[in-house]
């Protein structure tokens, strides 16, 4: 007998005739032979509502009581999902994150999991209970209720699978896999029937919406069989793996981030530790620097250009200004209406022309690009944000139409 985890999100617990075809899937698996943990998201539009409403009451809540509202909408979703199971006769069991044993560390609304406890899950699992546990919470070292981030549902489903040595872990959503792209952007996308761990991870950090990149790291450190489903039609989806069988020549996908903003502190001393001083002040307020660039130095001076996420731009302006007379710099711009788009694929390992021809790309569809980022296996290139949607089309067709 083996066990598989399998993790349905919002959207496919939203109403109640969504539910019955998910609990149809469960018992699917279940009455094949296999242990089943099901991990549930929040019902549809669940957890925005809940944040909604919290905004009523106080505009600036303490992440603590933010945790635990926003733990409340998955336990809606176990607790209704086992009742339909139960009405069709089914054992079963819904098990909040800390009863199901998910110990996490103590960051409200970032929470990292530590371990699972195995014990309360692994005795339901004995008597032949289908468990289902709520995704995207557990519970810190002195007993508080923490969340995972959002998306994070994904993440618990992997921390199980890894945990009870799953031989399969299933992500059921409402597109039916992982494509080269967004569809609803690019209409003659592909479906990629399998995928690297190390592509999947580039992709979902880069912007992809399909993963939350944290479960994608734990599939890959633990080797947890992953795989990403359609929950509305019975067909093959996207197998995430260490090593896939075709030798990749072309790229794997096209991912775009407008989320992001530009700042530029101008006017910097041009003298060591210069940008230790500024990152680690960005670090200590929590603040993630994505892509950053430093300028040759002129006249004793120089500037430091970077991206971070739209919502901490005035978080960080305010912490830069606060420091100005120690860092030493003229002044700062901002720039909130720039976008990211980024090519992933093992094949840029080798091929250097790769990098090239989504340059090229640009150059055709006379879009300008303002600066570009590397690692091992993706090249990102940040624009202005009016051209991110033209240029996903114009390389999305460069590599995937011209070959
Ligand atoms: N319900 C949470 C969210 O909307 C977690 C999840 O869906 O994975 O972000
Ligand atoms: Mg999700």
């Amino acid at each position: 007998m083996s066990l598989i985890v399998q993790k349905f999100g919002g959207s496919s617990v939203k109403n109640a005739e969504r539910i019955r075809h998910v609990a149809e899937i469960i018992e699917r698996t279940y009455q094949a032979g296999n242990d089943v943990i099901v991990v549930l998201s929040a019902q549809g539009d669940t957890t925005d509502d809940l944040i909604e409403r919290a905004q009523e009451i106080n505009p600036r809540p303490s992440n603590r009581e933010m945790d635990m509202l926003l733990s409340v909408g998955e336990q809606i979703s176990i607790s209704l999902c086992a009742m339909e199971l139960e009405r069709r006769g089914l054992r079963c069991v819904s098990l909040a994150g800390w009863q199901a044993g998910v110990q996490t560390s103590a960051v409200y609304g970032e929470a990292r999991i530590k371990r699972i406890d195995a014990e309360r899950i692994q005795s339901e699992l004995d008597q032949r209970r289908i468990v289902l546990v709520a995704g995207f919470q557990g519970i810190d070292r002195t007993g508080n209720i923490t969340t995972l981030g959002r998306g994070g549902s994904d993440t618990s489903a992997v921390a199980l699978a890894a945990t009870f040595h799953a031989s399969l872990c299933q992500i059921f959503t409402d597109v039916d896999g992982v494509y080269t792209t967004d569809p609803r952007l690019v209409p003659n996308a592909k479906k990629l029937s399998e995928i690297t761990y190390d592509e999947m991870l580039e992709l979902a950090s880069q912007g992809a919406q399909v993963l939350h990149n944290r479960s994608v790291e734990l599939a890959k450190k633990f080797h947890v069989n992953l795989q990403v489903v359609s929950s509305l039609e019975d067909k093959p989806g996207t197998t995430i793996k260490e090593v896939t069988k075709v030798e990749k020549t072309n790229i794997a996908g096209v991912v775009k981030d407008s989320s992001i903003a530009r700042i530029a502190l101008v006017g910097l001393q041009n003298n060591p530790g210069v940008a230790f001083q500024v990152f680690d002040l960005l670090s200590k307020g929590n603040i993630n620097v994505d892509v950053i660039l430093q300028s040759i130095g002129r006249e004793n001076t120089k500037d430091i250009t970077f991206t971070v996420h739209k919502k901490d731009v005035d978080q960080a302006v305010e912490l830069l200004d606060e420091h100005k007379t120690a860092l030493k710099f003229d002044h700062i711009n901002t720039d909130e209406h720039i976008g990211k788009v980024s090519i992933v694929g093992m094949g840029l390992m080798s091929n250097c022309g790769v990098a090239a021809r989504m340059f090229e790309a640009l150059y055709e569809a006379g879009i300008n690009i303002q600066m570009i980022n590397t690692s091992e296996i993706r090249v990102s290139v940040l624009l202005d944000e009016a051209d991110v949607d033209k240029a996903v089309r114009a390389i999305h067709a460069k590599f995937f139409d011209e070959t």
